[in-house]
């Protein structure tokens, strides 16, 4: 049921799948089971063999979780996708898929925290180098790319930097280097950016967050695009998959090498709450961009607040790149500087309406002092990099009526 000439807003509820053909369900049902039967010895032997399709074990494919990601692969026009346990696994997953012991990767150094954490503490106890570099200088791209590097790694809008690459850009130098280009377009969500039309090979996202959309299922997923031939030098041990399979190499390597061996399916009652929330994620969108756009604009001119970050407000250094970036919308994160840590924390424990608690997307005002829980494993060095400073607050705007949301902020600022 994936038709491609449906607008992004109509693939969310009609993308991938359709009413069931046996029940008429339009809700995708949660095939709760772990294995499938087959009638005889040779059929499910030639499901084994990859000669006809079914589905074997939960573990490596489930009703469920297909249909979640064939609508992803609608909305991001992609060759195909899968859905795994959560964010961080769709990134690993994706490392691990592309890259081993001795080669490198080159990341943008405005990174979600557990991201930067495995760049650069767990990988190379896996023999894979990172070079960072700073996201908002292509030419960097250029200089760290090497023979030994495997994939380029950037997110749509660095959290909570909130600073804004130039992915075509970037993917013209990726493209030039034969280096695939991944984007992390998890806080822009398939409805702000299409990243493949900017030049990105690969997406992942962690759809914990706005695609899931409620706060209550943990996921992730990656795409591919379609638009690198896996048959590159740099990726022999690909050969195998693309002898079988063509350009669906990498993704028959990410299904029945990584995801089969390392074990980080999705469940499926996890993907029957991802195919439930996405289909609102258009008005959700919408709600979350304007909401955040009048908390940034409430805080620019608060003068308790010594500086507030947004991409949509025109005081940002990005802009205007992510004005025609992301078509006019900005996304749900904003980021305040209160001088010293102590008002921050002040402000977070006088709000009633926004939780304090570490997550976006959800439908909720979210609050946290990023400095001092999701990124205190970081050292001065890293946090400076990435923009953390001992006086920032993260808001990740909700749903709610916007007069509740500043009225509880201004509440929360009028103690300072
Ligand atoms: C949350 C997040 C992740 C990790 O996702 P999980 O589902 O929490 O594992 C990765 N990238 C970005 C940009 C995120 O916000």
């Amino acid at each position: 049921m994936s038709n491609i000439s449906w607008r992004p807003e109509t693939k969310l509820i009609h993308g991938g799948f359709g009413p069931d053909d046996k029940t008429g369900a339009t809700a995708m049902p949660i095939v709760q089971s772990t294995a499938f039967a087959y009638r005889s010895a040779e059929d499910i032997e030639a499901v084994f063999a990859g000669r006809e399709a079914g589905f074997l074990y939960s573990r490596i494919a489930n009703p469920t979780v297909s249909a979640f990601e064939a609508r992803i692969t609608a909305l991001e026009d992609g060759l195909g996708a899968i859905a795994v346990s959560s964010g961080m696994a769709a990134v690993s997953s994706l490392v691990l898929a592309l890259a081993g012991s001795g080669d490198e990767i080159v990341a943008g150094s405005s990174l979600f925290g557990g991201t930067y954490s495995l760049f650069r503490h767990t990988l190379s106890r896996y023999g894979i180098g990172v070079r960072f570099v700073h996201p908002r200088n292509p030419a960097a791209f250029r200089d760290a790319i090497g023979d030994a590097t495997r994939l380029v790694f950037v997110e749509t809008i660095g959290n909570p930097k909130l600073d804004v690459p130039d992915i075509a850009a970037i993917a013209a130098v990726t493209r030039e280097r034969g280096v695939p280009l991944v984007v992390d377009s998890t806080v822009t969500t398939p409805l702000l950016v299409q990243p493949k039309r900017l030049g990105a090979d690969l997406i992942v996202h962690s759809t914990s967050k706005f695609i899931n959309g409620h706060g209550n299922a943990i996921g992730g997923i990656i795409i591919d695009a379609g638009t690198f031939d896996w048959s590159s030098p740099r990726f022999p041990h690909l050969a195998p998959f693309r002898a079988r399979v063509g350009q669906f190499a990498l993704l028959a390597a990410l299904r029945n090498r990584i995801c089969r061996d390392f074990g980080c399916c999705l469940a499926p009652f996890n993907a029957f709450l991802l195919n439930m929330g996405i289909e609102t994620l258009g008005v959700r969108m919408e709600r979350h961009c304007s909401n955040a756009a009048r908390v940034a604009a409430f805080l620019a001119t608060h003068p308790k607040v010594a500086e507030t970050g947004y991409p949509g407000l025109d005081t940002h250094p990005d802009h205007d790149l992510a004005n025609r970036q992301f078509g006019g919308r900005y996304g749900a994160l904003v980021s305040i500087r209160l001088g010293t840590r102590e008002p921050c924390f002040r402000f977070i424990n006088s709000l009633r309406l926004a939780k304090n608690l570490a997550n976006l997307g959800d439908t909720r005002t979210l609050v946290m002092h990023p400095a001092s829980t999701i990124c205190r494993d970081l050292n001065a060095t890293e946090r400076l990099a990435m923009g953390v400073t001992d006086d920032l607050v993260r808001l990740a705007v909700g749903i709610e009526d916007p007069a509740d949301i500043l009225d509880d902020i201004e509440r929360g600022l009028a103690t300072l």
